[in-house]
């Protein structure tokens, strides 16, 4: 059995970057740019104007206000795309619209709501003279010529993927066309006796085709060119006659046939034409994967291609194909990042792992409060076509666990984006059940106040984000007498609120002392790790820091426990650390709350 990585780099090492073509920009969407693209042309290619108002000599209105206006002497009108024939002398000014070169003299535009055009003309009066109601500085309103691209700078660079934007950089440019790598051709072929394509009447005993079709779109989803040649059945002469229609495609992609016990045709009709690997890839689904290079004396041409042959389960071929079809597609076509996005989530069922393979669960992820959550879409058969259909990501869980519980961390591969579920809930219902909370015990001045901050630091440092929570008898800061807060409280104000640029403390008074589970909510979803000091009381699971000085007796009984922290060596199956040792403990946290089933990067 070969690892998913394996696969994969033996699959890209028989791909290559394709050659460029010159295609109209419009053809290029998604393509990478096979040339560096310089300027010829300053854009914009005059001073003009960002608004539509009057161009003036910044030097003639100082002092100008709504209560003083500065009056100039209108000389005349410039458009979009004229050119002003006038220039711009002390006293006079220029009416101008956005877009318009800035007439010579002028050095800066003043906006029509600063200026009193509309209310001379609703009181009928001139336009021949115009007020300034404002100061107004040099270069106000004015957009330079060339501050967007200057004439012979490198725009866009060779590599550069063509979205939309620089698809309209590329015009604005003025390009009709330009250089990219051109788009492979993908041959599809299914196989299979039971096969029917879509459009025909259904036989007992058959299937509609529908790899060809999911492969199809796949292909065109990633930028390739799909040649669909239909349905290869489990014969050697019909096999090999379809797969020589596809020998002029950049790869050729079949599905089915590959599994023990099958008919293996397409083993022996790529054996007999090139090299072929069947592989076991530690995978699940799509344990069976084949994979070589068609070899073919065509014409009296050597053609060769490469092929990938994936199972023939829907959901199996999809799931191969995105891990090992997409990244050679998109290395064909120049791209260097290969990789599907991933988002970090928490699952919500458990996904048992018995055979030791990765498994690529099918999953909803939304997000709520800041958090991903991932939900299996329901039977996971490889057959089950329409457990991709539900899904959004593909979740991961790893050949080296055993599996995963619900409430434990992921990483999710996202076939779309993720989309967001609902509001965050604010104040109101339970909320912070899925950030894992851990609780630091101890008795008084045992140092349960120094392993928060130690621990904190060291999440902190880890990359995460942390709340605290903390139990306090006595007052707080902003509960001091004198503070403003404390005013309010005292004057009776239920709730306090106070806000900072950088901190909030909510001041609250109780009628009883709230439990964690009441508290938890306040603190909302959106940090990893929810680090809780006191509340022994509470079912969250715990660190108990302990000192001998204190007794042999721990509070909490090993059932609570996640570990203790001591300065003595203690009789209990629960894991110790000694003190100082908050590396140690941070990793038993992470190990257990913060990344099950994902690793570090
Ligand atoms: P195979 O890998 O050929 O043994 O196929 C495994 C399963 O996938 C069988 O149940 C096939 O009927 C099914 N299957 C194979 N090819 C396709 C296809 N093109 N469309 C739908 N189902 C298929
Ligand atoms: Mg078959």
């Amino acid at each position: 059995m070969i690892s998913v990585e394996e696969a994969l780099e033996k699959v890209l090492s028989y791909v290559d970057v394709l050659e460029p073509e010159q295609k109209a920009i419009l053809d290029c969407l998604g393509q990478v740019l096979a040339e560096d693209i310089y300027s010829t042309v300053d854009i914009p290619p005059l001073d003009n104007s960002a608004m539509d108002g009057y161009a003036v000599r910044a030097e003639d209105n100082r002092g100008a206000s709504r209560s003083s206006p500065r009056y100039l002497t209108v000389i005349g009108e410039v458009a979009a795309g004229a050119l002003p024939r006038q220039t711009v002398k002390p006293g006079t000014a220029i009416r101008i619209m956005t877009g318009a070169p800035l007439p010579e003299g002028a050095d800066a535009v003043v906006r029509f709501e600063d200026n009193d055009e509309v209310s001379r003309k609703s009181a009928g009066g001139e336009l021949s003279q115009i007020g300034i109601l404002c100061e107004v500085e040099e270069g106000l309103n004015v957009r330079r010529r060339g501050e967007d691209i200057a004439k012979g700078e490198l725009v866009l660079e060779r590599g550069t993927i063509l979205r939309p934007q620089e698809i309209g950089v590329l015009a604005s440019l003025g390009r009709a066309t330009v250089r990219v790598i051109r788009r492979p051709v993908i041959a599809i072929l299914a196989t299979g006796d039971e096969l029917v394509d879509i459009g025909q009447p259904l036989g007992a005993g058959k299937i509609y085709d529908s790899n060809t079709y999911t492969v199809a779109a796949e292909v065109s989803r990633y930028g390739g060119i799909p040649r669909i040649l239909g349905i290869g059945r489990d014969s050697v002469q019909s096999l090999a006659s379809k797969i020589d229609e596809g020998l002029d495609a950049d790869m050729l992609i079949t599905s089915g046939g590959v599994s023990k016990g099958d008919y293996d045709v397409v083993k022996d009709v790529l054996a007999a034409h090139g090299e072929i690997g069947f592989w076991t890839v530690c995978m699940k689904p799509g344990k069976p994967l084949a994979f070589g290079v068609i070899k073919k004396v065509v014409g009296g041409k050597q053609k060769s291609v490469p092929h990938l042959g994936l199972p023939g389960n829907p959901v199996s071929a999809m799931i191969t194909f995105e891990q090992f079809a997409r990244p050679a597609i998109l290395k064909m076509m120049g791209k260097k990042n290969l990789a599907k996005p991933t988002v970090r989530a928490i699952i919500e069922n458990d996904v048992p792992n018995k055979d030791s393979r990765r498994i690529f669960a099918r999953v909803r992820v939304r997000r709520r409060g800041g958090q991903y959550y991932a939900s299996l879409t329901g039977p996971q058969g490889s057959g089950i076509l329409t457990s991709m259909a539900k899904a959004n990501g593909l979740a991961i869980v790893p050949e080296t666990s055993r599996g995963v519980k619900a409430g434990d961390m992921v990483d999710v591969q996202m076939l779309d984006w993720v989309e967001e579920q609902d509001q965050v809930k604010g104040y109101s219902g339970w909320v912070g059940k899925a950030v894992p909370v851990v609780g630091v015990v101890g008795r008084s001045r045992s140092g349960k106040t120094m392993l928060m901050e130690q621990l904190i630091g060291e999440f902190k440092h880890r990359g995460y984000t942390v709340a605290a929570v903390k139990h306090s008898r006595s007052e707080i800061e902003m509960d001091r007498p004198g503070k403003d807060s404390w005013k309010f409280a005292q004057a009776g104000s239920d709730a306090v609120l106070v806000s900072s640029p950088a901190k909030l403390a909510f001041l609250r008074t109780v009628e009883r002392e709230l439990t964690l589970e009441e508290i938890l909510p306040l603190i909302g979803e959106e940090f990893d790790l929810v680090l809780v000091e006191g509340f022994r009381q509470s079912k969250i699971p715990k660190i108990e820091v302990h000192r001998k000085e204190q007794g042999d007796n721990l509070l909490c009984s090993d059932e609570e426990l996640l570990a203790v922290v001591t300065d003595t060596p203690l009789d209990t199956d629960v894991p110790q650390f000694v003190w100082g040792d908050v590396t140690g403990v941070a990793n038993l946290i992470e190990e257990k709350f913060l990344r099950i089933g994902s690793r570090r990067r």
